[in-house]
């Protein structure tokens, strides 16, 4: 994703009531911030946020809470909801690598990467999202049963992250190559990429990965 400076945008999010300005104080208490005990589902790099906030439209029972790395993006998405109040759907402005401190283990019961930056230097293979690297990072906060959900256009890292999985001591529960026109696409929510991908012609890869028993 492209980004620039944006003067505004650290003060714009922080007073967000939308955005999540000291999750560490949250560890272990999500649930309170909801106001239920409501499973809480995750989206790594989130950018401008559609995928998340049509994901908690459709399911008012379920919680989110979005990452992003940067300021200037989540800025765009904390624009997008500025005439609503929260109820099922947070963001917050953090790295990925440091989730451990920010959730209990098994405090998420899911977690999508979505068009994950691609890194296609070897040696900056450590920091893709689907890298063991940060599957161990995923392990340490999903319950048991979790899952990780993961959704790309770039064969190339999809590639490596079915390696990684496999490599990590992760079961693939699917995947596929041409996502839409695949079985499983039911019940797809489309992302701002994949809406861009898709419509140049790029056949979307996914798979949905869970930690051996
Ligand atoms: N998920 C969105 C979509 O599919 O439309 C945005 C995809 S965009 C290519 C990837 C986003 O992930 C960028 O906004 C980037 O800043 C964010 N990102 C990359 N590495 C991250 C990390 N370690 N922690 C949090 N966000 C990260």
């Amino acid at each position: 994703m492209r980004l620039r400076n944006i003067p505004r945008a650290d003060e714009t999010v922080s007073a967000s009531p939308f955005v999540i300005n000291e999750p560490v104080e949250l560890r272990g208490r999500w649930n309170e911030l909801f106001g239920n005990d409501n499973p809480i589902r995750i989206e790594v790099g989130m950018g401008k946020g559609r995928f998340l906030r049509d994901l908690a439209a459709l399911n008012p029972d379920v919680n989110y809470v979005g990452i992003e790395r940067y300021t200037s993006v989540l800025l765009r998405a904390v624009e997008r909801v500025e005439q609503e109040e929260p109820t099922n759907f947070y963001f917050m402005c953090e790295d990925a690598a440091i989730l451990p401190e920010l959730f209990a283990p098994g405090e998420v019961d899911r977690i999508y990467l979505n068009f994950s930056d691609p890194w296609p230097k070897k040696g900056h293979a450590k920091r893709r999202l689907t890298s063991t690297r940060f599957l161990e990072v995923y392990d340490k906060i999903l319950k048991a049963d979790g899952v990780v959900e993961f959704k790309t256009d770039n064969q190339d890292l999809f590639t490596f992250s079915l390696e990684s999985a496999e490599e990590g001591g992760w079961e693939i529960l699917g995947y596929t190559r041409d996502l839409h026109h695949d079985p499983m696409c039911e019940g797809n929510v489309m992302t701002e990429y994949e809406e861009k991908f898709s419509s140049q012609g790029n056949p979307i890869c996914k798979m949905v990965i869970c930690r051996k028993k």
